[in-house]
């Protein structure tokens, strides 16, 4: 089942997480070790990152750097596969626009299809660490509304080349990203709601917002979603704070306001350890007050570490 026959079909919210593959040279048996102890909580489905390639300077002889090109965390797809073969949990592999041409593309759908694996979550992706902006690849996608055109294309059996005799149609269940708090590279939330919903108009099927910590914002955007017609699912994404330094992290990186209350509570904090439960804490009852407000199932980001979200979803989940 894909992820929109899974919400259609639940008799409640649904649990999902996210997970990011290893960094390069760490083995797929610490990505085990993190999703291990989320199965119990039945798992409708696994997201797993992509992360396209950055640049690194490299120290060579007599002092010069060389700049290189490098992907730190790959194995998206692989992981993907390797998560439904040992889980028998179905998988949504991240698919971006940065560092892929139109084929490469193609050729990467192609490759899921033939694995089984029908969710992509289709987004543009970040700019690249060490520049400003994103710039599309040549050849590639400017926007994640284009990629889930190609997307859909290939269901309806359109591939690049039109001359292929009988093409045959994929079937990918797709879901975009959205944004409670707006896109960081957008004017307005106004505008950051139309590009949404041309993205829903070009067949993507679900929506996964960013992470945020206020849930009146999560429900005024979705609210504002419905007032410009957009009928698909809203599914919020939850991270927890699991550390002292969140406090600044979370804002700086993924652009969301911790709530003053929240903010007080960490100041208090000590220790990681004790930062770690206020976030705990506080992620039970953003998670309890969503659930209360019928939303269709709540979405964790591990980021590779799974004690928090554990804690989490353990008390809004584990009687299912
Ligand atoms: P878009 O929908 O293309 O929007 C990007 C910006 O362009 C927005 O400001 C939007 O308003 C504007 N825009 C959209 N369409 C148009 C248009 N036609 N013309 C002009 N402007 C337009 N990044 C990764 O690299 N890997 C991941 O695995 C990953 N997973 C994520 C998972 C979730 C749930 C979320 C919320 C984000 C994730 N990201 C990931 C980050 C994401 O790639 C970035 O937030 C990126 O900056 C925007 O992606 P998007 O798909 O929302 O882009």
């Amino acid at each position: 089942m894909n992820v929109i026959e899974r919400i259609e079909s639940a008799k409640g919210p649904l649990f999902s997480f996210e997970v990011i593959p290893p960094l390069k040279g760490v083995g797929i048996e610490t990505l085990f070790k993190a999703i291990d102890p989320l199965i119990d909580l039945k798992p409708s489905f696994i997201n797993v990152t992509y992360h396209r390639e950055e640049f690194v300077y490299k120290k060579r002889e007599k002092g010069y750097l060389e700049k290189v090109s490098m992907r730190k965390r790959p194995g998206t797809v692989s992981i993907c596969a390797a998560i439904q073969h040992r889980y028998s949990i179905d998988t949504v592999p991240h698919l971006i626009c940065g560092g892929f041409t139109k084929e490469e593309t193609e050729n990467a759908l192609i490759d899921l299809d033939f694995l089984g694996i029908n969710n992509v979550l289709a987004l543009r992706g970040d700019p690249i660490k060490t520049e400003t902006h994103f710039s599309p690849t040549e050849g590639g996608h400017a926007h994640a509304v284009d990629l889930v055109k190609q997307i859909n294309d290939m269901n309806n059996g359109i591939y690049l080349d039109d001359e292929i005799r009988e093409p045959y149609p994929t079937n990918f269940c797709v879901g975009v990203a959205g944004y409670p708090e707006r896109h960081f590279e957008s004017p307005h939330m106004d505008l950051d709601i139309r590009y949404l919903k041309d993205k829903i108009e070009a067949g993507a099927q679900y929506i996964v917002t960013q992470l945020f910590f206020d849930n009146k914002k999560f429900f005024a955007f979705r609210d504002r979603c419905w007032q410009e017609g957009i009928r698909v699912p809203i599914i919020p994404g939850i991270k927890p704070i699991e550390r002292l330094s969140h406090l600044t992290f979370m804002p700086k990186f993924f652009h969301v306001e911790i709530p003053g209350p929240l903010t007080h509570a960490l100041m208090q904090c000590k220790s990681d350890e004790e930062a770690r439960q206020v976030g705990v804490d506080w992620g039970i009852a953003q998670c309890k007050e969503l659930l209360e407000n019928d939303v269709p199932g709540i979405h964790f980001f591990t980021m590779g570490k799974s004690k928090a979200v554990r804690a989490i979803a353990g008390a809004i989940f584990s009687d299912r």
